[in-house]
């Protein structure tokens, strides 16, 4: 076999540059460094001095997301920064993570995008991650208090129940913008996946939002199509694929599973 190089675009995000990049097993890996602040405050003492910047001698590697069917990841030594009063190093805030995680804000983005339309199991397995990845970052969703902007314009919305039971028994409920169909938006998590959950979902959006909704899909189980019926005046039910798919995928799944112990 030859190789050819070729040039291929990407986009990272601000503050972000791309030093070096190899191909290894199948995934891409890209080298980065990014904008450092130019004062940090220690975490120990309360000082705030100029950043005083150390590397850490390992490499941290990172999931960004996929490029041209492969995974991407990218590689950097994480920065310190070691107070001058206390001698105390912390790691310098990362602005395309959150901490303590190994992968992007936008492939965390990208993962909840695909949960709207496939079970977890199914989307760790297409992506090659954890289900406890997803739960992860499921789990943060929950935990994070998300605002949406009354001036957003929704025309359709799904719910979906999702079960967290890899790591503890936990249910919650998933509104999410499908607008453009294309493109699905979290809008919501809360926990739970009953009544309650749903119109905690529901009452992130002003009364002018609900009655700008025409269509909401839901799962056939459960108690959303009622809860949608009364807060969304103006809402019809579609039963859509996906949903449907989602539902199917589960039995498939779940039969798969009874066969693999029996065979
Ligand atoms: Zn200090």
């Amino acid at each position: 076999m030859t190789s050819v190089a070729v040039e291929v675009e990407i986009d990272v995000p601000d503050g972000v540059r791309v030093r070096g990049y190899e191909r290894h097993q199948g995934a891409h890996v890209f080298e980065v460094e990014f904008d450092l602040p130019a004062h940090c405050r220690c975490p120990k003492c309360g000082h705030e001095a100029a950043a005083n910047v150390r590397y850490k001698d390992n490499l941290l590697a990172i999931r960004d997301l996929d490029l041209l069917g492969q995974p991407s990841f990218w590689l950097y030594q994480p920065p310190m920064h070691q107070c001058p009063r206390c001698r105390q190093r912390t790691q310098i805030f990362t602005p395309f993570k959150r901490p303590h995680v190994t992968y992007t804000y936008r492939f965390e983005q990208w993962v909840l995008e695909q949960v709207v339309e496939a079970s977890v199991e199914e989307v760790a397995r297409r992506l090659s991650i954890s289900a406890e990845m997803i739960e992860g970052i499921l789990e943060h969703q929950l935990a994070a208090e998300r605002r949406i902007s009354p001036e957003r314009v929704i025309t359709s919305v799904g719910f979906d129940e999702l079960s967290l039971k890899k790591r503890h028994k936990l249910y919650a409920t998933l509104m999410s913008d499908l607008s453009d169909p294309d493109h699905p938006l979290i809008l919501a998590v809360s926990k739970g996946r009953d009544r309650a959950a749903t119109e905690a979902c529901l009452a992130k959006l002003t009364s002018e939002q609900r009655s700008q909704v025409r269509s909401h899909r839901t799962d056939m189980s459960a108690v959303y199509p009622q809860v949608c019926q009364e807060w969304l005046p103006h809402s019809q039910l579609v039963v859509d694929r996906f949903h449907v798919a989602k539902q199917l995928g589960t039995i498939v799944d779940r039969v798969r599973k009874k066969h693999a112990v029996t065979s």
